[in-house]
Parts: structure tokens; sequence; C-alpha cells
């Protein structure tokens, strides 16, 4: 079925890019698509012959989805079998990176929908087993967490639990009724980020947002199941802060133009997914950023990852564009 463990041998993380349409002002300024998907599995830089450029005009990955495609269908090909997964008691992490504006938050959130959807559909057809679902929502802005779920925006502290490895003090844990609850609980935690956004000008692109699904679930003793073990895992759902405050290519001089002081988090981030993506030898620096450490049980090991990369077509935006290629090939 679509949840079956078939590929739990599978370490590899699952990396997708998806271009966005041109907007009103790209169009208004005259702004044609740099890049093209010339099939399911490879983005193309059309414009390699006016630019006399060494750099390459091909790359692939996963899958790539170009501008006219549905996010449901983004959801169906790049995240569902890892958000699903949390049904069969694996951990499971998705991200949206991409630069500011380039659809992050519009893709995260339609995934987190089509995902949630799809959880209580399986959970209604699957009554011999008795399932809990648990919601925690948090946003990290400059190495501080915040509960998304509170008005109470003191720091949260990140303790370290010897079995149950970090977990963050005072987090609340919303047990959910139904998909309605949940439903409501994402527009609150929405509308804590819009908070944060006007007392604090560009939070919302240097910062990041996890929500997270804990799964539990149990076979109903009067079936007589087979299956009796009980299962807990968590989905979580990662809304990346932009990637031009990681950009490692420009001078200290360029990132504070651009409002952006060095993100530890999403360089953290970085280094972790390419560790991972080589191997699991030697040492994965999880401890470097609250967001890795947040996500260390659900993020390599036997967990599964998803890293869907959002990307604008504009020409004037060709050089994010490449850092955000670059990033994803080498999560790969
Ligand atoms: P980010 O979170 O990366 O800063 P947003 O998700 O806010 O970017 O997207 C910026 C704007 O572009 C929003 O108005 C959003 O609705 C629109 N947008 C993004 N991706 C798409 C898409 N695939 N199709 C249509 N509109 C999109
Ligand atoms: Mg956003």
């Amino acid at each position: 079925g679509e949840c079956d463990d078939s590929n739990a041998h599978e370490e590899k993380i699952f990396v997708s890019v998806r271009l966005r349409p041109l907007n009103e002002k790209e169009l208004l300024r005259n702004e044609v698509s740099d890049w093209e998907c010339i099939n399911n599995t490879t983005m193309i830089f059309k414009n390699s012959l006016q630019e006399r450029t060494m750099l390459p005009t091909a790359y692939a990955f996963d899958r790539v989805f170009g501008c006219d495609c549905p996010t449901k269908q983004v959801y169906e090909e790049a995240a569902k079998k890892v958000a699903l997964s949390v049904l069969s008691g694996i951990n499971s992490s998705i991200f949206a990176y991409g630069q500011t504006s380039s659809g992050k938050t519009y893709t995260m959130s339609g995934v987190t929908e089509c995902a949630v959807d799809d959880i209580y559909d399986y959970i209604d057809k699957h009554r011999e087993r008795e399932f809990v679902l648990k919601f925690s929502a948090m946003e990290i802005y400059n190495e501080s967490v915040r509960d998304l779920l509170s008005t109470d925006s003191t720091p949260l502290r990140l303790l370290d639990d010897p079995e149950r490895g970090t977990i963050i003090e005072k987090l609340a844990e919303v047990t959910l009724r139904d998909s309605d609850h949940l439903m409501e609980l994402l527009t609150v935690c929405e509308a804590q980020r819009q908070i944060g956004e006007t007392t604090l000008n560009e939070m919302s692109s240097r910062s990041h947002q996890i929500l997270r699904l804990i799964v539990e679930s149990s076979a109903r003793e009067y079936l007589g199941a087979a299956n009796s073990s009980a299962l807990t895992a968590s989905v979580n759902f990662i809304d990346l802060a932009g990637s031009e405050c990681a950009s490692q290519t420009s001078s200290a001089g360029t990132r504070l133009k651009e409002g952006c002081h060095i993100n530890r988090s999403l360089l953290t981030l970085g280094t972790v997914i390419r560790k991972l993506s080589k191997g699991r030898n030697g040492h994965v620096p999880y401890r470097d950023s609250k967001l890795t450490r947040i996500l260390q049980n659900c993020l390599g090991g036997n967990a599964r990852t998803a890293v869907i990369c959002t990307m604008s077509p504009a020409h004037s935006h060709v050089e994010k564009s490449r850092n955000t290629l670059l990033f994803a090939s080498c999560a790969k």
C-alpha cells in the first residue's frame, strides 16, 4: 500500500525543485523565464548562449516541477511517501528551501494540507488500529525558539534527554480532535507568524517554521490484531528562512545589504544535509544549531527526508536560483 515499508533501506534524501510562475511585477518588467523543465527530472537554463557562461546548463534531481504544476502533484510525487511514513512509525522531515518570494510558504502550506488529508484518510480506513495525533508548532528566529501555539514569546530552552533526544521545554503539544481542529491550529500559527512580521521587519524571511505532527498508534485489542506493537513517530513540515540568508558566495557586505545576518540554523542544515547525502560516515554536526538539534531524530538515521527547493524563474534572480540548484545538487 501507500504506506508500506518496502523502501526502508533507502536512506537517500528525496530532492525536488519547483519553479514558480513569473508574478505580476516580473511580467510588468518584461522579465522572461530563464528556466525550463525538459522532463520529470531535468531543469535547463535557457539563456546559456547569451550568458556566455561556463556554468552548467542542465541540472538533474529526483523530480522537477514546472511553473504550471499544481501543489497537489508536487505533494504526490515529492512529499507523500516521506510524510506517510509517520504512519508506520518512521520519523520524517519535509523542507521547503529557496530564496524569499520563491514559493516556500505557498508550497509548504499546500503540502501540509494534502498530508493531513491523507493521514486522516488513512486513519479512517484502518479501524484495526487506534490513532492519537498531537500537534506542535515553533519558529526559530536568530537561534531563538518560540512556540507558535502560545502568545507568550519567551524563548524556549532545548534540553537533552538520554532517551528521547532533544526536548523543547514548555512547547505546547495539542492532542487533536479531528482534521478541522488541526486546520484551526494552522490558522493560529499563521496569525502568530504575522504578528512577528509586523513587529520585526523581514522576520518571516529570516525565520524557520517547524510544524510537527506526532502520530501514536496501537492495535485495538478486541480485533485481536496480529501486529499489536505500539508506534510513535513525528512528521515535520519545515518552511525555512530565505536561502539568501545562507549565501556563502556573497561577501558580508552583500549579506547586510540584503538584510540578512549569517543564519546559523540554515548554514548548519546545509552542512548536515550534505553529510547525510554522502553516506553516514563521519561526524554530523546536529548540535551546531537549534534547527538541526530539534530535528536530529527526524533527519538522518532511519528517518525519511524530502527537500523541495523552490525557485523563481526570473532572470533578475538567476544568481540566487543557481545557488538554490547548487544546494539541491549537494543534497542529492
Ligand atoms: P516565500 O515563502 O518563499 O517567500 P511565497 O510562498 O510567499 O514565497 O510566494 C511568493 C508569492 O508567489 C506569493 O504571493 C505566492 O502566492 C506566489 N506563488 C508562489 N509559488 C507559486 C506557484 N507555484 N503558483 C502560483 N503562485 C505562487
Ligand atoms: Mg514565506
